[in-house]
């Protein structure tokens, strides 16, 4: 068992008023019970598109919002368990090093008071790892092992290009020497040729440091070269997870063969056609009846709009939750026309 995390049941809802003068109370169902798990040394991308809920599901991981229910576990240095949302102080303060978070805007989540060695010095503080000289030379190693030197030390934030901040950002993450980052939508605001810089440094320190990553995004083509696994979020509940070379090629819910024809594919010898979803993403304080995905989904038949789908295994670590996952052959525009 190489586990590193383990999310069992996860949920967050959110109590909200709406309606004529907010006299109505809902609950926005922004996480729905989901389960996964992540590997040492392996990348599982977490995708769906803006309100699938899978920022929710990354900042209750690293846990800054508390779930509703469910449990986050984190494995220790010495291989326990340990249960992450039933943690408390030094306990909690203990296994913190072991998580970290990379946000989508290196600039706003860097003090752009503090110089490069406060920023990246400051978690080891934080977590009484490491004080005065013996801190600084991890500080400076962190940084090297991102691509930066002693000469960025000294420096503040503004002075660093998007993708030089987005290595500023890893390194504060990499300090204390955790078994997980959670990247949410690190890369997107970056230009393309910056974005495959950083996936690479992420890549090159997975196979160094072993280190696991939960990879947040909105962009298929993103984590096609990046994820073992992917995790696809709809409206709160996962739909399909499954090896990426298999989803790509293979995918089994409508609505992953939908997101994969609407990413950009790099290669022009690929070829596929778009497929355009009817209407909006459903609203997580009033989802539909049945399967959530029926109102937009092509194959939708009378039983999809009365019963949810169970999410079940539907080949060696394939899951899915459709009822027509067994019957429905969906195109993938990702696999190449010819084979080579
Ligand atoms: Fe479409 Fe029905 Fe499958 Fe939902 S359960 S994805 S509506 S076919």
């Amino acid at each position: 068992d190489r586990r590193v995390l383990a999310v069992d049941e996860l949920t967050k809802f959110f109590p909200i008023r709406k309606g004529l003068w907010r006299r109505h109370s809902a609950v926005v169902r922004a996480v729905d019970r989901v389960n996964l798990h992540v590997d040492k040394g392996e990348t599982l991308a977490l995708v769906g598109e803006s309100g699938s809920g899978k920022t929710t599901l990354g900042r209750m991981i690293v846990r800054a919002i508390e779930p509703t229910s469910g449990r986050v576990k984190l494995r220790g240095d010495d291989e326990d368990w340990l249960d992450l949302t039933a943690a408390e102080g030094d306990q909690l303060r203990a296994a913190r090093r072991n998580f970290h978070m990379i946000f989508q805007d290196p600039y706003s989540s860097l003090d752009p008071r503090m110089t490069v060695q406060d920023i990246v010095l400051e978690p080891l503080i934080h977590n009484h790892l490491a004080r005065g000289a013996v801190a600084r030379k991890r500080v400076l190693e962190t940084l090297e092992l991102v691509g930066l030197s002693s000469q960025h030390l000294h420096r503040y934030p503004h002075a660093f290009s998007g993708g030089q901040r987005q290595r500023i950002g890893i390194a504060r993450s990499l300090v204390c020497d955790p078994k997980l980052i959670v990247c949410d939508e690190a890369v997107s605001a970056l230009d393309v040729s910056i974005q495959a810089q950083i996936l690479n440094l992420l890549k090159d320190l997975q196979a160094r440091l072993g280190i696991s990553y939960l990879f947040i995004a909105h962009d298929l083509a993103v984590v096609e070269h990046i994820a073992h696994r992917v995790a696809v979020m709809y409206v709160g509940q996962l739909v399909e997870q499954a090896p990426t070379d298999e989803l790509f090629s293979r995918p089994r819910h409508p609505y992953t063969e939908a997101l994969l024809s609407a990413a950009p594919i790099p290669e022009p010898n690929r070829h596929r056609e778009r497929i355009v979803l009817r209407g909006e993403v459903a609203s997580p304080s009033a989802p539909p009846s049945g399967c959530y995905f029926h109102p937009r989904c092509p194959y939708a038949i009378d039983r999809c709009r009365v019963e949810a789908p169970v999410w079940r295994e539907i080949s060696p670590a394939h899951h899915v939750a459709c009822h027509r996952a067994d019957e429905l052959t969906l195109t993938s525009g990702w696999t190449d026309p010819e084979p080579h």
